[in-house]
């Protein structure tokens, strides 16, 4: 028997139509390319996206249409990415960070026909449009005051293409399962690979994003998304923001320390997310400079493994809640969530710390499970380590073009590629990426463990381990360091910081110096570089 209840398809332009209809004075503040603070409203982009929206069918472009951008956080992004969704197109986010090869590469495998782009990329567009015949239009998301003479064919401000069309538009009827976005993953390991989101995975990532156990998001909220639009749809943010109509605060190009604080402070923001690396050079520019955060209530930090003192000095030095988070571009990101579980209170701070640093449990919507290499389902013991892998309605079913197909089985498990424990009340833990695990006479160390350890230092900036040849265990651990400026630490100085802390056999067998680390697109540890940098390297 079926249910007699209204099929409302879940879509994303219906949740800027909320937002304009309940919140449609609440404000959008962007840091601009240009320079000044630009302030806009849900009502304007509710207008403006239909524009864009307009504009695009106009121009003859169709649903199904993939459609670039090359751009910061801003406004004019999430307008475009709604008046592309809004026609029926599919956004496809592009990472700047990456070789413009690389870019080239996913461009033509995604076959995008249009790309909305930032003034700070034209120099990149200029080497990328010749290496992409699909492409018919660069729009230059600016006023014509601002563009540069270009010589590339089909380039045009933003604000003069939108100001053709006059917004009188009714978005596409469309199911769904329909395509809205599209994000590549950054390919340190073979080619980069296309998720593809459809407007259902969408809205019910932003509706699981909001729950008070995973971001607690509210009306009430001023949220900055630091982690870009293009890295995993920074995090749902650009639609749960309109979906519960809270304002937004978008940083622009300007991600440094200085510049991220000076809009927390001016915009009262209350809810902040980014990866790990932002928020160390937010709490060193905190500390240099004696400053405090008032309105600052909650942050985010995922993308990468969250050091232990970054939790530390938001909780005691500046009152911020930090919820670690895990997730991958293939889960829209959201994973696992680190909030605390009332079987948790009244535990100590050192404890309370220990499962702070966990990356939590799943909300409503993500299942996951560890199994062994024979596919077999371990135990929940908070100990056992195996392979992560995780089902539901925003999880990737397949990669674009069918990439990849061994990392999904028949019952629907994704393998994340992760390794990670998961304790007794749920809580997930990583201890690694399959292909950076340590084999050690057939026992594995986890490297990630072994590089919070060092990091814990007070003269270490930055470490790294990789598993090393060795003739009797196969494999044994290197660390590899990047001191502090004008610190002088040494080997011995760090093993015996580390010893105790881990289990010995655990233990580096040695650890080198180096004045950098290399690092993805996404500001990860590179460890394919690492192991390649050391392959000659042998053990004392
Ligand atoms: P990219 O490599 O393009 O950044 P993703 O953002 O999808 O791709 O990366 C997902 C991976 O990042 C995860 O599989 C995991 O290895 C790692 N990761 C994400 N969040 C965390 C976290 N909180 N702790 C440890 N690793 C994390």
């Amino acid at each position: 028997m079926l249910g007699l209840m209204q099929k409302w398809p879940l879509l994303c332009h219906k949740i800027l139509d909320h937002a304009k209809t309940q919140h449609p004075h609440r404000e959008i503040v962007s840091r601009s390319v240009e320079g000044p603070i630009v302030r806009t409203t849900y009502a304007d982009i509710h207008l403006r996206a239909r524009k864009v929206a307009q504009k695009l069918q106009r121009d003859g472009f169709k649903p199904g249409d993939r459609i670039a951008t090359l751009a910061w956080n801003s406004a004019r992004h999430m307008e475009c990415w709604y008046g592309i969704m809004g026609m029926g197109g599919v956004y496809h986010t592009l990472n700047p960070r990456l070789f413009p090869d690389q870019i080239a590469w996913i461009m033509n495998h995604a076959e995008d026909r249009l790309l909305f782009t930032d003034l700070t990329f034209l120099p990149l567009v200029e080497k990328l449009a010749p290496l992409v015949p699909s492409l018919k239009r660069i729009v230059v998301l600016t006023d014509a005051a601002h563009l540069p003479q270009m010589s590339l064919p089909g380039v045009v401000a933003y604000e003069d293409w939108i100001s053709e069309a006059d917004g009188d538009f009714t978005w596409l009827d469309m199911s769904e399962d329909d395509a809205a976005g599209m994000c590549y993953t950054s390919g340190t390991t073979g080619d980069p690979k296309g998720v593809l989101y459809s407007h259902r995975s969408n809205v019910l990532h932003a509706m699981i994003a909001v729950m008070p156990d995973s971001m607690g998001l509210s009306v009430r909220d001023t949220i900055l998304p630091v982690v870009p639009m293009f890295h995993a749809n920074a995090w749902g943010l650009a639609q749960s923001a309109p979906m519960i109509g809270a304002k937004l605060v978008m940083p622009g190009p300007k991600m440094d320390g200085a510049s991220i604080y000076e809009l927390l402070d001016t915009e009262k923001v209350t809810f902040s997310a980014a990866v790990p690396t932002v928020w160390l050079m937010l709490l060193q520019y905190l500390e240099e400079t004696g400053k405090k955060l008032p309105y600052l209530k909650k942050v985010v930090i995922g993308g990468a493994a969250c050091p232990r003192a970054v939790i530390e000095k938001f909780e005691r030095n500046y009152e911020v809640d930090v919820i670690h988070a895990w997730g991958m571009t293939e889960m829209s990101p959201l994973g696992t969530l680190c909030t605390l579980k009332p079987e948790h209170d009244g535990l100590d701070d050192e404890t309370r710390l220990d499962v702070r640093q966990k990356q939590g449990f799943t909300p409503f919507g993500v299942e996951m499970k560890i199994a062994d290499d024979n596919e077999r389902e371990l135990p929940w013991d908070g100990k056992t380590f195996g392979r992560l892998k995780v089902r539901g309605p925003a999880v990737a079913s397949s990669y674009y073009g069918g990439a990849g197909s061994e990392q999904f089985d028949a019952e629907g498990w994704f393998d994340t590629g992760d390794v990670a424990h998961i304790d007794e009340q749920g809580y997930m833990q990583v201890t690694d990426r399959s292909k950076d695990v340590i084999k050690s006479g057939g026992e594995w160390i986890s490297t990630i463990e072994l590089e919070n350890l060092a990091v814990g230092h007070p003269d270490v900036q930055e470490a790294a381990v990789i598993g090393v040849h060795h003739e009797k265990w196969d494999e044994r651990p290197l660390l590899v360091v990047v001191r502090k400026p004008d610190r002088t630490v040494e080997k011995a100085d760090v093993l015996g910081f580390m010893t105790g802390k881990v289990a010995k056999w655990w233990m580096p067998d040695d650890v080198v110096f180096v004045e950098e680390i290399p690092h993805t697109a996404t500001g990860k540890i590179l460890k394919t570089a690492l192991r390649k940098q050391f392959e000659d390297y042998r053990l004392p």
